[in-house]
């Protein structure tokens, strides 16, 4: 089966619940932001602009818990900021757990092997020494690390970890290979951790998920690599969305820079020729969501917007209308579901309902109307029965050439960030120049969002210089 059939059957039972009680709008995915404090800070980044990066505002654990339980979805995605930072993040994991939901933790991957060694410490025996073996042959721990894991006292020993279940999935984020990620996240080698950790998991019985976000600049080649790449690394399935802009920022574009959007935004038509082949990679990958959802992204149907279905939660409560757009915060899920006018949003075969949605294709606002039925087409049922339940794609076989292609960068020290700065610095930045002063952070450029929103200008104009570097 290309999904677990037990998760499988916890979300078609949901749904086939609702359906029953006529519920007109219910929620699947919940997306719980327990904070916006992240250890990366890339430009473009809604989250960390958006809201306050401080500790101090953070949601108590009790009242995450109890938003789960409020809207009730399946799943949630447990993402931020950096969840991994929240102090609380292993009471929260095993709460959820304990409700009964299905998690993802969407991560940016450079705590958890951190987190993961918690677990072992928790847990080991000699009979976690093969294991161990393992990670030090991979260089995926140190000597040293596997001491403090082998000589665990009792506090380690009790303290609640994030351990390997079947109903939780690490949801790492890799928007590229090495070179196009740790521009993106700004920070050379986090590429490297990323897999590191992606290894590690592996070897000690999680589940690994990975969630892509394709931008203008994407490379479709590249994506097809990088699929290829953690397929082979026996990655359980991958989550992939085109980016969102803001229309706010297609009219700075105009008024400000006299430019044309489409050289800097990824229109409708731009997503669906990137995303032309999703169903062959739907085929050859585990690639989750479903086939209606494939099917629109590759502009062969329509579907109308369901975000109320993956709704959000964060310290100023719900989040409406979607995970994009900001129009206002509510206390309560059913608080909100009466009060936002839902009709307002969304495009509806082809006309956009808000000029903000107008090129709006992502995971969060689209997914689950593939598996909700809406705009149902006969046969879709079928479809999406087929898909969950066919045999899971073999993993992409590894190979020295593919991970050669993966590591395309210049990992710490050595600097492909460098290089991209100087470029920025350089005479040639032109229009831009001004950027130029604004990128630096810690001495690296900021160009992108794993969150797929705000305004990405930056990142993509930074990136096309650098591609144009490359060529030279
Ligand atoms: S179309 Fe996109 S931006 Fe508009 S409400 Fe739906 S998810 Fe949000
Ligand atoms: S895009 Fe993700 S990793 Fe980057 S700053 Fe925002 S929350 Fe952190």
């Amino acid at each position: 089966m290309r999904f677990p059939f037990a998760l499988t059957k916890k979300i078609a039972s949901h749904i086939i619940k609702h359906k029953i009680r006529k519920t007109p709008k219910f929620a699947m995915v919940l997306q719980l932001e327990p904070l916006h404090t992240c250890n990366l800070t890339c430009t473009g980044c809604g989250r960390i602009r958006e809201y306050s990066t401080s500790l101090k505002d953070m949601v108590p654990l009790e009242q995450c818990l109890q938003a789960a339980i409020e809207c009730d979805a399946p799943m949630v995605s447990v993402c931020g900021g950096e969840p991994l930072i929240y102090p609380k993040i292993e009471e929260l994991i095993a709460g959820l757990l304990e409700q009964g939901r299905v998690l993802y933790i969407c991560t940016n991957g450079m705590f958890m092997r951190k987190k993961m060694r918690d677990y072992l410490a928790s847990v080991y025996s000699p009979a976690f020494e093969p294991m161990l073996k393992q990670l030090l042959e991979g260089k995926l721990i140190s000597e040293k690390e596997a001491e403090v894991i082998r000589k665990s006292d009792a506090a380690a020993r009790k303290k609640v970890v994030i351990a390997p279940t079947k109903w939780m999935y690490w949801n790492v984020h890799v928007d590229g290979l090495e070179f196009t990620h740790d521009l993106i996240v700004e920070r050379e080698g986090v590429f490297k951790e990323c897999v590191e950790a992606i290894k590690m998991a592996k070897i000690c019985g999680y589940q690994v998920a990975t969630n892509t976000t394709v931008y203008r600049e994407t490379d479709v080649a590249e994506i097809e690599d990088m699929f290829k790449y953690l397929s082979s690394l026996e990655v359980d399935g991958h989550t992939i969305s085109p980016g969102y802009d803001y229309d706010a920022a297609k009219k700075d574009m105009v008024s400000r820079l006299g430019k044309d959007p489409k050289q800097f935004f990824l229109t409708r038509e731009m997503t669906r020729a990137k995303f032309a082949k999703i169903q062959d990679w739907g085929k050859a990958f585990t690639i989750f969501g479903t086939p209606v959802y494939q099917e629109f992204l590759a502009g062969k149907r329509e579907l109308t917007c369901t975000a109320w279905a993956i709704p959000t939660y964060n310290v100023k409560g719900w989040k409406a209308p979607c995970y994009l757009m900001t129009d206002g915060h509510y206390n309560g899920y059913q608080e909100m579901l009466s009060k936002v006018a839902w009709e307002k949003y969304g495009v509806v075969n082809g006309v956009a309902r808000d000029p903000r949605c107008e090129h709006c294709m992502v995971h969060c606002g689209y997914d689950p109307s593939g598996a909700l039925g809406t705009n149902y087409q006969s046969g879709d049922n079928w479809k999406n029965i087929k898909y969950n339940f066919g045999a899971k794609p073999k993993p992409f076989p590894s190979s020295p050439e593919l991970a050669k292609r993966a590591f395309n960068g210049v990992t710490i020290g050595k600097g492909h960030l460098a290089k991209a700065t100087a470029i920025i610095n350089s005479p040639a930045a032109g229009a831009r120049g001004a950027f130029a002063n604004e990128v630096h952070h810690d001495n690296e450029a900021h160009v992108g969002s794993h969150c797929g929103t705000g305004d990405t200008t930056e990142r993509d104009e930074l990136l096309a210089k650098i591609k144009d570097a490359k060529k030279d």
